[in-house]
């Protein structure tokens, strides 16, 4: 018996011996197509050597050191190459473990702002349904996926949620996409006047909404929308680049690709590549020299932020990203991807939507097309196909969410950024072997 604490305890996984560029092996030497990345993580593919050698010289020079006594060069190094490639409005970084906990920074970074410049009765905060933002207390509450909220909802704190950007199932048959994107921007501004004005501080959203819904980004003119409406009425706009930052959608920072600039943004998971767990929160100027010139110190902190090794791994990463075309690649293989994909599923009855950006892809599951009915949960469809594709040595992310929340079938393709033709080719032809498994299945 296993004495780790598996998040499935009934079902637990093998235990992996080995990561080799796009895949990666367990203790029987089963090889397993990383095509999610894990949770689109690894963008680099495993066992990359000029990571793992920045990893051991820094250890070799300094593990760590904490960062009320000491900073470290990875960390200013690496501060400075993401704020030379961040939309213009960034300017600092606060570098911590994870996404959760670029999250929890964000949202307090934020409160903190209005408390310095006297306007301490802005304290709410606007999110989207079917986003996610992670599962720490203060992210599970902007968080809009019922099904990881439900049980915990009595300790979370109160966060109005608007509707999400998702098109396949929310645009009106009369509307463009652009009047679409408009009409859903604007339910923010709804929940603002209703809120008070005066009185919300943010709103946080995925650019391109990731681990509950497989890959949705929003349409044109959405997100210049939103920006112009927290513009109007002095709210902060935290974009949470966790999933879909660090080249996943073809640019470094998916705002980029919205031509809008956040107040804060939050990074994690390809930062730092699966190689050593690191995230980040970017701020402006504006919120860093409030604080700055104000009470000089942010109320909020952990043993590890700005881990110098962590960061030493993150800095060769950002390099790779950012040298040698690593991210123009995302963009060609990421549509190969989709076209591979719609070959092989373009018509098939239980597929409802192809959808993404770069290698950031996601795919809908339906009983049926035309009424785009979700297939009942008692199929449990997603983990059986998660269970198929492992079967048939692939790594991908299936998961459940479309209505409220709970119901709802997608899967989510975030293969590294290393992939070839070939690598994709692999990954549709298991995966068309796990769906034609799941759905026979189904009757
Ligand atoms: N934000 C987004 C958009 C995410 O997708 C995730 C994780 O999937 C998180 C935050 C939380 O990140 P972590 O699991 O590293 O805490």
């Amino acid at each position: 018996m296993s004495h780790v604490f598996h998040r499935n305890s009934n079902n637990l996984p093998p235990i992996g011996m080995k990561g080799d560029g796009v895949y990666l092996y367990d203790t029987d030497g089963k090889a397993y197509f990383d095509g999610s990345g894990g949770a689109a993580v690894s963008c680099l593919g495993h066992g990359d050597q000029d990571i793992i050698n920045a990893i051991k010289r820094q250890l070799d020079s300094m593990a760590f050191a904490h960062t009320g006594f000491l900073g470290s060069q990875p960390a200013e190094d690496l501060a400075d190459l993401l704020v030379k490639h961040a939309p213009e409005s960034l300017e600092h970084v606060y570098f911590v473990s994870g996404g959760s906990e670029a999250v929890e920074a964000a949202l307090k970074l934020a409160r903190q702002y209005f408390v310095e410049i006297g306007q301490s009765q802005r304290s709410k905060i606007i999110a989207r349904r079917q986003s996610y933002h992670g599962n720490t207390l203060g992210a599970l509450a902007v968080g809009g996926n019922e099904w990881r909220r439900a049980q915990f909802a009595p300790l979370l704190i109160d966060v109005s949620h608007i509707g999400p950007c998702y098109e396949y199932r929310n645009r009106r048959a009369e509307e463009t996409s652009f009047e679409y994107g408009q009409r859903v921007a604007n339910e923010l501004e709804e929940e603002i006047l209703r809120l008070g004005p005066d009185q919300v501080m943010a709103f946080i959203a995925e650019p391109v909404v990731g681990a509950t819904m497989g890959a949705v980004p929003s349409v044109e003119g959405y997100f210049k929308r939103i920006r112009e409406i927290c513009d109007t009425y002095g709210v902060l706009l935290i974009l949470d680049e966790v999933m879909c930052g660090m080249g996943r959608t073809g640019t470094l920072f998916a705002a980029e690709q919205e031509e809008i600039s956040p107040d804060i943004c939050t990074i994690a998971k390809g930062l730092g590549a699966g190689y050593q767990p690191i995230g980040a929160t970017l701020c402006s100027g504006e919120i860093f020299n409030t604080i700055k010139n104000g009470s000089g110190f942010f109320q909020h902190g952990h043993t590890y932020i700005g881990h110098p090794t962590a960061c030493s791994a993150g800095l060769a990463v950002v390099q790779k990203l950012t040298q040698g075309g690593v991210v123009e690649h995302v963009t060609a293989k990421g549509q190969q991807l989709l076209d591979l994909l719609q070959q092989e599923f373009g018509r098939h009855p239980n597929v409802g939507d192809i959808r993404g950006r770069g290698l950031f892809v996601g795919m809908e599951f339906v009983a049926d097309r035309g009424r785009k009915a979700v297939i009942d949960p008692c199929h449990k469809f997603n983990s059986r196909l998660k269970a198929a594709a492992f079967d048939a040595g692939l790594i991908c992310y299936p998961m459940g969410g479309t209505i409220d929340g709970r119901h709802g079938d997608h899967v989510l393709l975030a293969p590294p950024f290393i992939s070839e033709t070939h690598h994709l080719e692999e990954v549709v032809s298991k995966l068309a072997t796990a769906v034609r498994k799941v759905t026979a299945e189904l009757g």
